[in-house]
């Protein structure tokens, strides 16, 4: 079965820096299991896998517009400490919360009562290079294409 919309697909894969530094691998763990053209991992890899089937090796060089965007110098903000636990110090991840839930935040610097903040995902404004190996592909149930996402075997598990 081959790789396209409403398909559930199993990969193991892993990713790379410029440099050829790992960020990311499923080598040794689960494997991802995805919906195939809902979003749910970065565009420009979705293209690259469009059409192909389990045994399938892919490599594709994924462009910040096709990844997680470019870096925006707006994306940093000034927030109070007494807001954030534990001893906030510059190079440390904090968990804040959003209208759209938590995210992880990078502190850049501390100003006093202040911290500065970087909003940005920690791969924004990389090109990203991965190598996949297809798992397998099967059609995705009525209730995933609902929901927008896989369920059980390395999916979500909210219900
Ligand atoms: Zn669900």
């Amino acid at each position: 079965m081959q790789i396209g919309a409403k398909k559930a697909v199993t990969i193991h894969y892993t990713l790379k820096d410029d440099k050829g530094e790992e960020l990311d691998s499923s080598d040794g763990g689960d494997p991802l299991v995805y919906l195939h053209g809902e979003g749910n991992i970065v565009p420009g890899l979705e293209k690259a896998l469009e059409g192909k089937q389990p045994g399938d090796e892919v490599t594709a060089a994924v462009t910040p517009a096709e990844g997680y965007g470019e870096r925006d110098e707006k994306n940093f903000r000034n927030l109070p400490i007494r807001k954030m636990q534990g001893k906030v110090q510059a190079g440390m991840q904090v968990r804040l919360q959003t209208d759209q839930g938590p995210i992880a935040a990078l502190v850049t610097a501390v100003n006093g009562d202040y911290a500065t903040v970087d909003l940005n995902h920690p791969l924004a404004g990389m090109t990203l290079h991965f190598t996949v190996k297809v798992v397998e592909v099967r059609d995705a149930t009525a209730e995933e294409l609902e929901h927008g996402h896989v369920h059980g075997g390395g999916g979500h598990h909210h219900h």
